[in-house]
């Protein structure tokens, strides 16, 4: 596209639902040039309209060179909650610039009444506290299962988009499925499965939340892996407020 006066170039740091609703909703607006950044980690990632570069920058010295070559003017992080090292990266490089850095993150999910949720720090943890034998429905994709994959003394639902890369022990059963998915749907499959107990990753968000609804109506109990304390700041925690946000940046 060439370039006219009045536009910023974005650089939008994805790989979430709401990247890719930032990119569509930004891409219908000229004053916005976009470059959407994927780390590369799905196989068949689906298209965007913006601009796409995937693969990583080399750490905080690449995306520094990258923002300088390419004359980005504002860098949006719409990166997963549990995505840290881009963001933390994101956040030096854009300083080092100058640069304006915005960052989307959505709010995590809070236990409410009816909830039988055991927070723990971390994928190893969650694996350590299952009780042998349980029946466990795993949500946390398909990057962090080796110590799922050890523990050889349960039985694992795996739900995930893509399938992992390695080959998978007898004790895990892959679903793939891409969500939303309904409660009724959740519901369902962990009777069908039979399942003890749901282990997921704090990421918030209302498309993958009915296993949560699901869990609470069954009594089902849930280890819920936690972020981490981040002192990045939340700039906005939807679509719409990062937009008002960018109206606001691109008036001044
Ligand atoms: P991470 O640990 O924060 O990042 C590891 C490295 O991957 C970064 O240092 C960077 O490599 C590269 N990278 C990550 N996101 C990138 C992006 N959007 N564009 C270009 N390079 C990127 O990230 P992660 O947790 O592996 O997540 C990778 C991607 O999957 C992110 O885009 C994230 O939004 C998405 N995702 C993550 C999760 C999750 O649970 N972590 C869940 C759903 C989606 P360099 O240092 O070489 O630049």
């Amino acid at each position: 596209m060439v370039q006219t006066a009045r536009q910023s170039r974005v650089l939008l740091l994805g790989g979430t639902r709401e990247a890719r609703e930032l990119a569509e909703r930004l891409s219908e607006d000229r004053r916005w040039i976009v470059i959407s950044s994927l780390a590369g980690r799905t196989r068949d990632p689906e298209t965007l309209p913006s601009e796409i570069r995937i693969g990583g920058f080399g750490g905080v010295e690449g995306l520094t060179a990258y923002l300088k070559a390419e004359a980005i003017d504002l860098v949006v992080d719409a990166t997963h909650p549990f995505a840290e090292v881009i963001s933390r990266n994101a956040v030096d490089a854009a300083g080092q610039l100058d640069v304006p850095y915005l960052r989307l993150c959505r709010p995590a999910w809070r236990a409410g009444g009816g909830d039988k949720w055991q927070a723990v720090p971390g994928v190893q943890h969650a694996a350590e506290v299952l009780l042998p034998g349980s029946r466990v429905f795993l949500t946390i994709g398909r990057q962090e299962l080796a110590p799922f994959f050890a523990r050889d003394d349960v039985h694992i639902i795996a739900r995930m988009i893509e399938a992992p890369s390695g080959p998978v022990p007898s004790h895990v059963e892959i679903v793939l499925a891409r969500p939303p998915f309904g409660v009724s749907d959740e519901v369902e499959l962990m009777q069908d499965r039979k399942i003890d107990v749901l282990v997921t990753k704090n990421a918030g968000g209302r498309s993958v939340e009915s296993k949560l609804i699901a869990a609470r109506n069954l009594g089902l109990p849930v280890i819920m892996i936690e972020r981490s304390e981040q002192s990045i700041a939340v700039d906005a925690e939807t679509v719409d407020e990062l937009i008002v946000l960018l109206d606001r940046h691109y008036a001044t």
